[in-house]
């Protein structure tokens, strides 16, 4: 069996959803399709949230309100018989009644996990019921019934095997699976969700949880880029890439995956296909244990990255010292990007910042501390080690009068990580585009 996901904008209309249902039914042959938020909505929740938060009823009242009348018409639009026009309406009036319930209450990170599981909730009931009105045999399976998480927040894949083939197996007998994509429970059994553009490894979780023949990611481009399409001018697809290298590109920024969405896929050995839903026929891109080998696949750049340098105070042995440096960010549960040492001291850096200045003060009890937010790590990823090509030097003469901050090479074979400040980013990207796929001088 197939796993499809479709993200946000492959969803964002009833014309695509319309689009989509038949992409799902073409072949006939038993799929598991998952589904993100229609597109808008979990950011349209999101802001509705952030006025909850602080206790502005009136304005989100109006953005739940709009957001309603959005999905009325979508209904309208949809679907061709009353039957099946009144029932989806039905059940919008009671996700945005629930929506309103939350502006007389108290307002925490609970109440705002269940707010941003409704647009899943929306775009999964919409579908099935879509395909049931066309005579489809469609089973919409809840993600909170199987998908969840362990006390670290990670996902529970023994739970969510035994689960989802114990649901399988209950309801069998049907063409097309729907569920939703993103939301999850978490140890206590709370709704919660896999971080904002997590659809992609819920479809991961299930394609390893159900040892499926191909995990589908459907989105709006033809396949993962050569580099960021939004900010360098030129890119083009890549046509294979390795789990590990696909993994790379996802980690440091390439934002058709969510960061960690390959593992699963890989550790159960599925491919994963990234597909466009605007241009079905395109070749997309093919994420397995094979690639070619000698060249560079990709750049990509993830943003919001602080650099610390903690410089070692008289007397403290090295190996105390890092210690100390790395349990700071333990205390903290703070994962480290990139770390280079030298004599005497150590620069880290790290995108999530919501801890730095606890960090910082903890640092301070081991040493003097510097800190350099708005920073970029650039990351290269392909065959760098395999024959004589000298991609390390073609890299840094690229960027020889760029600021380099930091660079990482040799932890892995498949890339390496430079910092710079964010505002060398797209100049950075540009050049590296330019000299390593076009072949112009930089
Ligand atoms: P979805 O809503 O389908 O999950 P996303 O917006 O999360 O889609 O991801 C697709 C987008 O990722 C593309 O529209 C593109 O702008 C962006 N993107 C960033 N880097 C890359 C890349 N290297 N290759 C392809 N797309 C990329
Ligand atoms: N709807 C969620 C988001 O916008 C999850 C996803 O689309 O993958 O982040
Ligand atoms: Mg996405």
């Amino acid at each position: 069996m197939k796993v499809m996901k479709f993200g946000g904008t492959s969803v964002g209309s009833p014309e695509r959803i319309k689009n989509v249902a038949a992409l799902v039914t073409k072949s006939g042959e038993q799929t598991f399709v998952v589904l993100s938020a229609m597109s808008g909505t979990t950011n349209a929740l999101v802001e509705i949230c952030n006025h909850l938060y602080r206790k502005e009823k009136t304005q989100a009242n109006k953005l739940i309100d709009t957001l309603e009348e959005k999905y009325r018409n979508h209904i309208d639009e949809l679907y061709e018989s009353e039957t099946w026009r009144e029932k989806t309406h039905a059940y919008a009036r009671e996700v945005f009644e629930y929506l309103h319930s939350f502006t007389n209450d108290i307002f925490t990170s609970y109440e705002e996990k269940n707010i941003l599981a409704q647009g899943e909730l929306l775009s999964t009931t919409m579908m099935t019921n879509y395909l049931t009105e066309q005579n489809i045999k469609a089973m919409l399976l809840p993600a909170l019934d199987f998908m969840k998480t362990d006390k670290y927040g990670e996902p529970d894949q023994p739970y969510i095997r035994k689960k989802l083939t114990g649901l399988m197996d209950t309801h069998q007998g049907y063409q097309i699976y729907v569920t939703q994509g993103f939301i999850c429970r978490n140890a206590f059994g709370e709704t919660d969700n896999l971080q904002r553009g997590g659809s992609d490894y819920t479809a991961s979780l299930i394609g390893a949880a159900l040892q499926s023949e191909e995990i589908q990611i459907w989105t709006d481009i033809d396949g993962m880029h050569n580099n960021d399409p939004r900010i360098v001018e030129k890119t083009s697809p890549v046509r294979q890439l390795s789990f590990e290298e696909a993994a790379e590109l996802a980690f440091f920024g390439a934002k058709i995956l969510h960061p960690t969405c390959i593992q699963p896929a890989k550790d159960s050995g599925v491919p994963v296909r990234l597909l466009n839903t605007m241009q079905p026929e395109a070749e997309g891109t093919l994420i397995s244990q094979e690639t070619c080998t000698g060249t560079i696949k990709a750049i990509a750049a993830k943003d919001d990255m602080t650099a610390i340098t903690v410089h070692a105070g008289k007397g403290t042995p090295v190996s105390t010292f890092l210690k100390q440096v790395f349990d700071a960010f333990e205390h903290y549960q703070t994962p480290i990007d990139i770390a280079c040492t030298s004599q005497g001291g150590v620069t880290l850096s790290f995108n999530d910042n919501r801890h730095r200045d606890d960090i910082v003060e903890e640092l301070k009890n081991i040493g003097t501390v510097e800190t350099e937010p708005d920073c970029c790590v650039i990351c290269v990823v392909g065959d760098l080690f395999s024959q004589e090509a000298g991609y390390d030097a073609v890299i840094l003469n690229t960027l020889r009068d760029i600021p380099v901050k930091m660079v990482s090479y040799g932890a892995s074979e498949h890339n390496i990580s430079l910092l710079v400040s964010m505002t060398d980013k797209k100049e950075a990207l540009q050049r590296l585009s330019n000299t390593l796929f076009y072949h112009t001088e930089p």
